[in-house]
């Protein structure tokens, strides 16, 4: 599959490396699965604050760390011994997994938790399968789907699509797939989340080699998938679908392709847009830009041919992919200058750019279960991030800003920063936000406080006034005198415009409505983020509001290619031409959307970044919780839709 697993011989030391390395309670639930020793059911999990107590992490008492490791070392011993693995249970059923989620938390998991974290641990093959009722119908051969995108959404469509037997293309403007990790190769892009979160749950094992996935790692991956599931021939590169016209005669909508031979016109049945959220890239409309005569580009079109080292460096965006790659520059750099318009809160994580040990690799390969429950760690980890987010009445009556836990973790952040910055007062200022932690992004630390005290590193937080052939001109607040920094490469790192949902493409569903029409009042709508009125057999991944409070991306898209594949397999069953969501069900599920935003932070002031559209409305992440979120979308809902 793809990378090499890591060879190494496994000896006795090795054995204890690895145990050493290996997150615990995974370790014991795992264990306990395989052996039934009531020891490890015994063993006490304390709930300890983490993050300054906006926390909490489940760990395994210290007690019981070195009993643990050797029932794990006599399991080992057993099984190293043999050559087969006759002895290993198979998975957990649904109600193992709840008593097992018992015990690695100290709490029962509701229903709901239950059917969610069933599918993340990952222990079918095929987690989100949909299938038809009674086998494939025939009339399939004639229904064909469009995806527009070859991301990671675009990918597992393509796969779900593959398994119902529903012909489809995917049409991709780039010259290859990935989506975002095509694009984004400049120095330092990794994700944010741990690697176990951030991948496929019916690709098991991944050997990955970082905890937290650079951007080769991620193109490697896209790589292996499109091998292992022979989507090569499926998409057709270099071409970008330009136009899309629902036709109310043959029900059917009609594309425009731009590819390499020109414009061509096709007829589909659906369309599944898997154009992405983070792919047109803000370009600032400052003045004089198109004059600088430097090297010049954004984060998205890194120049590799540019040997930066020992130039003078202005970076214009210090958002995610600004900070990620700030101390790169800071490294390389003569001088660099950091503009920054909004101070962002950045949070360390522990091991953010460390490779996985062998040893950790080999517990996954030979530890049964252990790659499962170590997902899950990640993931309960994640998910108490949502409690931060919560407006609590009674704590914003007191004269707080959010809630207790947020207060906490905004103490611990700032209280980070000043352990960075020492007795600067005025660097300090310059980088406390605002605004409360999770109102915007959070960034993860990549070296960004190190980088900035550095001596050829300064942090500018006067407005840009132009910029001229040879650099960068500011107005110095002090004296109100223009300053000009001279600088030889400007990297444009603004992000996304993000509220410009399916832009550019104009689709125009049935009598003419358009995506501008449709959303005139106050930006992008849709149905649980994926469907619209008047729009039949147009699908969205990513769509408006649908980035969950936590979990991982690829479940969500995992989730979200079962749901649209349930609206299809009940069209084609029920023989109608076209299903759409229902004008009442789309605007009494937004009425619902936005009481449930007054109790979130996003609108948190108008602050927000991308989080907030230009009407102040926070357009693209979901308000409620991830359960309730999967509970809407765990199952295509066709009672909320229209047959044609
Ligand atoms: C720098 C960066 C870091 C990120 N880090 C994380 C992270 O740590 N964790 C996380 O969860 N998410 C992260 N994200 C979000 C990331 O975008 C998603 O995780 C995921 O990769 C998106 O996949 P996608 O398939 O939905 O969209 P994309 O990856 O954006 O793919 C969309 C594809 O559609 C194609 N396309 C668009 N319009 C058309 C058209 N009209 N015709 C033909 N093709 C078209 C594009 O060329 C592109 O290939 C990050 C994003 C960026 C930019």
């Amino acid at each position: 599959m793809g990378t090499d697993r890591a060879s190494a011989t496994v000896d006795g030391g090795f054995v204890d490396r690895a145990l050493e390395a290996a997150n615990l309670n995974a370790l014991r639930i795992a264990l306990y699965h395989q052996t039934n020793d009531p020891r490890l059911a015994a063993m006490e999990v304390k709930q300890v604050p983490a993050q300054g107590g906006a926390l909490t992490a489940y760990v395994l008492h210290r007690q019981h760390h070195d009993e643990l490791r050797a029932i794990a070392t006599e399991y080992f011993s057993q099984r190293l011994g043999t050559e087969s693995d006759h002895s290993v249970r198979p998975h957990p059923t649904r109600e193992e997994t709840a008593d097992l989620i018992t015990l690695f938390t100290g709490e029962a998991p509701t229903e709901t938790e239950l059917a969610f974290s069933y599918e993340d641990l990952a222990f079918e093959d095929f987690p989100r399968n949909i299938d038809w009722t009674n086998g494939r119908p025939e009339n399939v051969d004639d229904f064909h789907v469009t995806i527009v995108g070859a991301g990671f959404s675009g990918l597992v469509m393509g796969i779900q699509l593959d398994r119902l037997g529903i012909p489809y293309r995917i049409i991709e403007r780039n010259p290859a797939a990935g989506g975002t990790w095509f694009t984004n190769d400049y120095p330092e892009a990794r994700v944010d989340i741990p690697s176990a979160i951030y991948q496929f749950r019916f690709i098991k094992q991944y050997p990955w080699k970082s905890y937290f996935a650079t951007q080769a790692e991620l193109a490697e991956y896209v790589q292996m998938i499109i091998d292992e599931y022979d989507l090569a021939s499926k998409i057709s590169f270099n071409t970008a679908v330009a136009d899309a016209t629902w036709n109310e005669t043959s029900k059917r909508w009609d594309l425009e392709l731009d590819g390499p031979d020109g414009t061509t016109a096709i007829g589909t049945n659906a369309v599944i847009s898997c154009a992405g959220l983070f792919n047109k890239p803000n370009l600032p409309d400052i003045e004089g830009i198109e004059s600088f005569e430097g090297h010049m580009f954004h984060t998205t079109e890194w120049d590799h041919s540019v040997d930066y080292n020992g130039l003078d460096i202005a970076l214009i965006g210090t958002g995610s992919s600004g900070a990620q790659l700030m101390p790169n520059l800071a490294e390389a750099a003569k001088q660099l200058n950091v503009y920054q318009r909004t101070a962002n809160w950045v949070t360390p994580v522990v091991g953010y750019r460390n490779q996985m040990p062998a040893e950790e690799r080999w517990l996954f390969d030979s530890m049964p279960g252990y790659w499962n429950w170590f997902i899950f760690a990640s993931y309960v980890a994640q998910m108490q991030m949502q409690s931060l987010q919560v407006m609590d009445p009674e704590w914003i009556a007191a004269g707080g800003r959010v809630n207790e836990r947020n207060a906490k973790f905004e103490a611990r952040l700032t209280e980070f920063i000043r352990s960075k910055v020492g007795d600067d007062d005025e660097l300090f200022a310059k980088l406390v936000p605002s605004y409360p932690p999770l109102a915007r992004r959070l960034i993860i630390d990549n070296g960004w406080y190190d980088a900035l005290v550095q001596d050829n590193v300064d942090l500018v937080t006067d407005g840009i006034e132009r910029i001229t052939p040879n650099g960068i001109v500011s107005i110095d607040p002090k004296t109100g005198n223009e300053v000009e920094r001279s600088v030889d490469m400007i990297v444009l790192g603004a992000g996304f415009k993000v509220a410009e949902y399916l832009w550019p493409v104009p689709y125009t569903g049935r009598n003419g409505m358009s995506l501008e029409k449709l959303w005139a009042r106050d930006g992008a709508r849709a149905y649980v983020g994926m469907t619209l009125p008047e729009f039949p057999n147009m699908f969205i991944f990513y769509g408006p509001n649908s980035q969950p409070r936590g979990g991982g991306y690829h479940s969500w898209v995992e989730i979200f290619s079962r749901y649209v594949c349930g609206l299809m397999v009940e069209m084609i069953e029920s023989g109608s031409s076209s299903i759409e969501i229902s004008q009442e069900a789309f605007d009494s599920y937004n009425t619902a959307m936005d009481e449930e935003h007054k109790t979130i932070l996003w609108e948190y002031e108008g602050v927000g970044g991308y989080y907030v559209n230009a009407f102040g409305r926070s357009g693209v992440n979901m308000p409620w919780k991830v359960h309730d979120f999967f509970e809407m979308v765990q199952q295509p809902d066709p009672e909320n839709y229209i047959h044609g």
